[in-house]
């Protein structure tokens, strides 16, 4: 309560009430000592004129005295005292102390001084005495006549309160306008005054008080007002002038902060070579998405994958290219995606997409199938065409229940599921994957055992000439595992590949067919070529060219019995190093053969730039060329190119008289299917060649070969 007044009153009211009421107590004061003063002054002089008084009426009384006092004369004499108002009662004593004659004031009232003791004493001393003070009176007792033998005694009392009380009053009277004047002027000189001095500092105290709300340091006070309240205003425009400075350094300070804390968020969640979000980002928000799928009841899915060959392409088109190639990539599918999918950079080619509010897995398969679509046109980078693919694993997050890591694992079982279908392609996660994905990891397992424990083997399918001769054989691996039974190279292969195994299965199929070739050559008793299989991933190795050295040393074998075989694909995709393998190859006397051709590459602009040997022209061409006339006329331009280049044609997949005649007929120089005779161990190769030979001849028994030879 008292602070709010404070507050109220503010620095003006309270310099005004404190102004005012020193001066209202300095003006009191004053006024009081003077009323002191003039009660003394006043006092003194009604007693000098009561002594003068009573003094000029004793010598009057004297001469009554002189002659025979009469009661009547001496009441006249006391009649003198009716013109004094104050002098109330007056006392004629003879020598001998009698009263003889009194005035009493008619408007007097009795008076209670005859009972008063210091009265009484005085009274009874006998004696005259001066002016003496008692109570509200003034007593006076002079001598009438010679003080030493008077002839009576006159005794005055003057009313001494009343007229103390109008002197008083006449003061107040004359005083308080006076005094009243004086604190009005007194009042009006402070409030100027106050106005001159404290008017800047309150202005000052506003200025502050914006300063406070506005924030705005940029304020200046224009200064003003007398000396300490004009350094005052200089003093804060300096500091705030400071706080300015201090302020912008900060606010700076503050953006430059901001800055590197964006850029460090960005840094640590987004990949800087696609902009995309990274892995750490992806997984924290695929993980709160999950637990709201799972509270919603909702479905969601991701994608999982990586971009087919992107190794080769590196390797090939340089790392510059490859990382064009993911900044392409990923702003390609980004537009595939609908508005809240999330794409995301693993690392490496590896991407994952977040399909939030996904119930039905055919909407993901769409949304899989317009991105391998999108893909499908070549993306101009540098001098480069590149044609690129993806394989798409889809995994739901109901079917992985809503676990991040089996949603995760399911998506990549399903991509390598995609990859090991054909490139450029989707699948969708099924529980069955999961065992194949095991038998997948079995076999890899089982590899490095299956070399040490002799488990593979090799067979061999006779080449059958146009002429009808078996010219050569394709060595085929074969693995039988105690474990797992028979398990297909189509199988294995690709596993060995992918897991970094091929190379030590090549070494040793190399070996052992440079070892069999001494068995071979005996057999055939004419020189044949044994052909071999190798992969992309072996021209990687350096060691393959050892191997293949010593075991020709080892075996006394001439490299020109050999012959290699490698898909279009695996040499397209690492053209640069398969063309140093092959020229080394070749230079020392072997054969090239290009397998699988007319299955991966549309272009056949590089045929040009290729050394090679033999095409193999794939078995679909064979089988298809039977139902579609298209296919047909692709085998034919095959067969022809293969005749303007100079090359060897040879067709895989005969597996009946009807294909093997028609090939013959279309000009293709060797055959190799069932037809003529399954791949078989070394053992039974002699009865392969008879049955090749057999089943030729079976060919022509009716027509004639046309002279293609
Ligand atoms: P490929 O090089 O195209 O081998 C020809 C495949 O066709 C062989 O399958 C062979 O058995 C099969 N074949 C031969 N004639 C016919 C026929 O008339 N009809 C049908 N339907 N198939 C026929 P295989 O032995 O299962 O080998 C599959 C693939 O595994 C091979 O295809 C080759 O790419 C790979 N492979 C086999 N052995 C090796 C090897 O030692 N090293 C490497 N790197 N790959 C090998
Ligand atoms: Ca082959
Ligand atoms: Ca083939």
């Amino acid at each position: 309560m008292s602070s709010g007044i404070h507050e109220k009153l503010g620095i003006r009211g309270k310099f005004l009430l404190i102004s005012t009421l020193s001066i209202a107590l300095c003006a009191l004061s004053v006024f009081m000592v003077s009323l002191k003063e003039h009660e003394a002054i006043y006092i003194k002089s009604v007693e000098n004129n009561l002594e003068a008084l009573t003094t000029n009426v004793a010598d009057d009384l004297l001469f009554t005295f002189s002659e025979d006092p009469d009661n009547f004369v001496l009441k006249n004499k006391l009649l003198t005292f009716e013109r004094y108002d104050h002098i109330l009662y007056a006392y004629v004593y003879d020598a001998n102390w009698n009263l003889i004659e009194r005035y009493i004031k008619p408007s007097a009232r009795p008076t209670r001084i005859v009972h008063d003791p210091r009265y009484q004493s005085l009274i009874a001393h006998k004696k005259p005495f001066p002016v003496t003070h008692i109570n509200d009176f003034l007593v006076c007792m002079e001598p009438i006549g010679n003080p030493e033998f008077p002839v009576g005694y006159l005794e005055v009392i003057h009313d001494f309160k009343q007229p103390i009380a109008d002197s008083r009053h006449d003061l107040l009277i004359t005083a308080i306008p006076l005094v009243l004047l004086i604190l009005l002027i007194s009042s009006i000189i402070s409030w100027y005054m106050f106005r001159r001095i404290l008017t800047p500092l309150i202005r000052l105290s506003a200025f502050t008080r914006q300063v406070k709300h506005t924030r705005d340091y940029t304020l200046q006070h224009s200064p003003e007002g007398v000396n300490e309240v004009l350094h005052l205003s200089q003093d804060i425009n300096s500091m705030l002038e400071t706080i300015n400075q201090e302020n912008q350094l900060n606010q700076e300070q503050n953006k430059k902060l901001r800055q590197q804390q964006a850029s460090m968020f960005r840094l640590a969640n987004y990949d800087h070579l696609t902009g995309l979000p990274n892995r750490r980002y992806v997984m924290e928000t695929l993980e709160q998405q999950l637990s709201s799928a799972q509270k919603r009841h909702t479905d969601m899915a991701i994608f999982f994958f990586n971009i087919d060959s992107f190794k080769d392409i590196n390797d090939l088109m340089g790392h510059a290219t490859g990382d064009q190639l993911l900044h392409h990539l990923s702003r390609i599918i980004s537009g595939c995606l609908r508005r809240d999918d999330i794409l995301a950079r693993l690392g490496g080619d590896d991407f994952l997409v977040v399909l939030p509010d996904l119930p039905d897995p055919d909407i993901a398969k769409q949304i899989a199938q317009t991105i391998l679509e999108q893909l499908k046109a070549p993306i101009a980078i540098e001098q480069w065409e590149i044609h690129t693919s993806v394989s798409i694993g889809i995994a739901m997050a109901k079917a992985s229940g809503f676990d991040i890591d089996t949603l995760i694992s399911n998506a990549d079982i399903a991509m390598s599921y995609s990859k090991a279908a054909g490139k450029g392609s989707y699948r969708l996660f099924k529980p069955k994957m999961l065992s194949l994905k095991r038998r997948t990891l079995q076999i890899m397992n089982l590899i490095p055992m299956a070399l040490e424990n002799n488990e593979f083997f090799l067979v061999y399918q006779p080449k059958v000439s146009r002429q009808g001769g078996v010219i050569g054989f394709e060595a085929l691996i074969r693995w039988n595992n105690p474990e797992l039974g028979f398990i297909p190279p189509s199988e294995f292969i690709p596993i060995a590949e992918n897991g970094g195994k091929i190379g030590e299965i090549t070494s040793w199929m190399l070996c052992r067919a440079i070892q069999d070739l001494e068995q071979i050559q005996a057999i055939c008793s004419y020189p044949v070529v044994v052909s071999v299989n190798i992969s992309s991933k072996d021209l990687m190795t350096p060691q393959l060219e050892n191997v293949l050295q010593s075991a020709l040393e080892e075996h006394h074998q001439d490299i020109t019995r050999l012959q290699f075989e490698i898909t279009e694909s695996s040499y397209l995709e690492k053209f640069d190093v398969a063309n140093q393998f092959f020229s080394r190859i070749k230079a020392l006397g072997s054969s090239i053969a290009l397998d699988d051709f007319g299955t991966g590459y549309s272009s056949l602009s590089y045929l040009n730039r290729i050394d090679i040997d033999t095409l193999k022209i794939d078995r679909q061409f064979v089988v298809n060329s039977f139902n579609s006339d298209k296919d047909a006329s692709v085998l034919n331009a095959i067969l022809d190119l293969t005749k303007q280049l100079g090359l060897h044609s040879c067709c895989e997949g005969v597996e009946t008289e009807e294909h093997a005649r028609y090939l013959i007929e279309r000009g293709c120089d060797s055959l190799q299917g069932y037809y003529f005779s399954q791949p078989v161990p070394l053992a039974d190769l002699a009865q392969a060649i008879r049955s090749s030979v057999q089943q030729y001849h079976r060919l022509f028994d009716q027509v004639r070969l046309p002279d293609h030879a």
